[in-house]
C-alpha cells in the first residue's frame, strides 16, 4: 500500500469519521488509523459504549451508538478512505513529512488530524462493570433522559464543574439527586456550587466514598461510606453517574503538541490548529467543556478543511 499520504487521521469516532468523509470527498485520500482497543475503547469511539443516542440529528427516534458508527465508518469507506484497524504507537513531528509509527511500520502524511478522543475515567468500584450501562453512565447528558432514570433517585460522583453540572441537569428527570463528594468541599467554580447547593432536589453527601453498586437486571443501590467515620450506608438509586474527569488520549504524541495541564490539545481558537502547523486536532481530545457528538463532528470537518486549505 502506499505508505505516503496527505492527510493522514488517527481516532475513529465522530470527529475521525467526519474528517474523513470530508478529507476524501476533496480527493485528499485518506488513510485513517481507527484504533484496536485504543485506550480500553473499541474502534468507532466513545459511541460504541452506550445504547441509545438520542441528540444527534437525524434520526428523529434515536439509534444506537455502534449502529451509528458503523454508518459513519461506511460512510467514510464509500467517499475513498482507507481504513486500518491498528493503534498509532507514536508520531514524530519534528520532520517533514511526519512520520505515523504503528507496529513497527513508518507511514508518513504532509497532514495529520488527531481524533483520539478522551476516555472516561472510571471508579473500579464493585459491581461496576455488572451494572455499566444498565444503572451506571459516564454521560449524563447522554443518558440522564433515559426511561429507567425518570422520577427516581440518582447518584453523581464528583465535585467538580461536571459533577454540578450533571447533578443539577439530572434534577430536570430524577426524584432527588445524591451528590456524592469525597472532601468537605466542591472543587467546582463558585456558581456552580451556588446553583447545586440552592437546589432542593440535591442531597450533597460529603466526605463519603462510593463503594459497590448493586441490583438485579439493572441497579437499584448504591453502597457509599463515610471516610470520616466508616459508617456505610445503600442509597436506593436507579442511576449512578460518574463525573470524576476524563484522560485525554493523547499519550502517543510524547508532548510533541501544546496541551492544557491536563493534556487537552490545545488548539487556536475557531480553528483546529494546533501548535504545530499542518497537525489539526478535533473532537473530545481538543474539547473538555461540550464533549457530544455532534460537536466532535463539527471540529472533525473543520480539521478536514483546515487541512485542505493548508495542503493548497
Ligand atoms: P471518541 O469517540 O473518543 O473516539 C476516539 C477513537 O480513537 C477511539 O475509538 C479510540 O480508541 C481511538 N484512538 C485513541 N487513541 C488512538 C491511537 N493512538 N491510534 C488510533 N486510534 C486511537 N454524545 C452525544 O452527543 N450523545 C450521546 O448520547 C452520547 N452518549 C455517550 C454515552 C457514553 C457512555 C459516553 C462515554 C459518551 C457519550 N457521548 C455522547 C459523548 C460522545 O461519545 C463523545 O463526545 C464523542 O464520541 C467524541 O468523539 P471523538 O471523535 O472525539 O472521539
Ligand atoms: P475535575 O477534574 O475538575 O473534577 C473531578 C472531580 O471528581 C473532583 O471533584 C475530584 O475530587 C473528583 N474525583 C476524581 N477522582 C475521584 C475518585 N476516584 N473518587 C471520587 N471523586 C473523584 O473534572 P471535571 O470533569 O469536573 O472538569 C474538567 C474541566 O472542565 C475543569 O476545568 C472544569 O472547570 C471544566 N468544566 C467546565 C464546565 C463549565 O464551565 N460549564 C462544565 C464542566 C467542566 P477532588 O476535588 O477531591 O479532587
Amino acid at each position: 500500500m502506499n505508505s505516503h499520504r496527505k492527510v493522514i487521521i488517527i481516532g475513529s469516532g465522530p470527529a475521525g469519521h467526519t474528517a474523513a468523509i470530508y478529507a476524501g470527498r476533496a480527493n485528499l485520500a485518506p488513510l485513517m488509523f481507527e484504533g484496536e482497543m485504543a485506550g480500553g475503547i473499541a474502534a468507532g469511539g466513545q459511541l460504541t459504549t452506550t445504547t441509545e443516542v438520542e441528540n444527534f440529528p437525524g434520526f428523529p427516534t434515536g439509534i444506537s451508538g455502534p449502529e451509528l458508527m458503523m454508518a459513519m465508518r461506511a460512510q467514510s469507506e464509500h467517499c475513498q478512505t482507507e481504513i486500518l484497524t491498528k493503534t498509532v504507537d507514536s508520531v514524530d513531528l519534528s520532520v517533514r513529512p511526519f512520520k505515523v509509527t504503528v507496529e513497527n511500520t513508518t507511514y508518513t502524511a504532509d497532514t495529520l488530524i488527531i481524533a483520539t478522543g478522551a476516555t472516561a475515567k472510571r471508579m473500579g468500584i464493585a459491581g461496576e462493570s455488572e451494572y455499566w450501562q444498565k444503572g451506571i453512565s459516564a454521560c449524563a447528558v447522554c443518558d440522564g433522559a433515559l426511561p429507567i432514570f425518570r422520577n427516581k433517585a440518582l447518584a453523581v460522583i464528583g465535585g467538580g464543574d461536571s459533577a454540578c453540572e450533571e447533578a443539577s441537569f439530572l434534577t430536570k428527570f430524577a426524584s432527588k439527586v445524591y451528590l456524592v463528594v469525597r472532601r468537605h468541599e466542591l472543587r467546582a467554580s463558585k456558581t456552580m456550587q451556588d446553583r447545586v447547593l440552592a437546589n432542593p432536589k440535591i442531597e450533597i453527601l460529603w466526605n463519603t466514598d462510593p463503594i459497590a453498586a448493586k441490583g438485579e437486571n439493572l441497579l437499584t443501590h448504591l453502597s457509599v461510606q463515610s471516610n470520616k467515620t466508616n459508617e456505610q450506608r445503600d442509597l436506593e438509586v436507579a442511576g449512578l453517574f460518574y463525573a470524576i474527569g476524563h484522560i485525554p488520549n493523547t499519550a502517543f504524541l510524547n508532548g510533541q503538541l501544546k496541551t492544557d495541564e491536563t493534556g487537552y490539545i490545545l488548539t487556536e481558537p475557531g480553528t483546529t490548529n494546533t501548535s504545530v502547523p499542518g497537525v489539526f486536532a478535533a473532537g473530545d481530545v481538543q474539547d473538555k467543556k461540550y464533549r457530544q457528538a455532534i460537536t466532535s463532528a463539527g471540529t472533525g470537518c473543520m480539521a478536514a478543511l483546515d487541512a485542505e486549505h493548508f495542503l493548497t
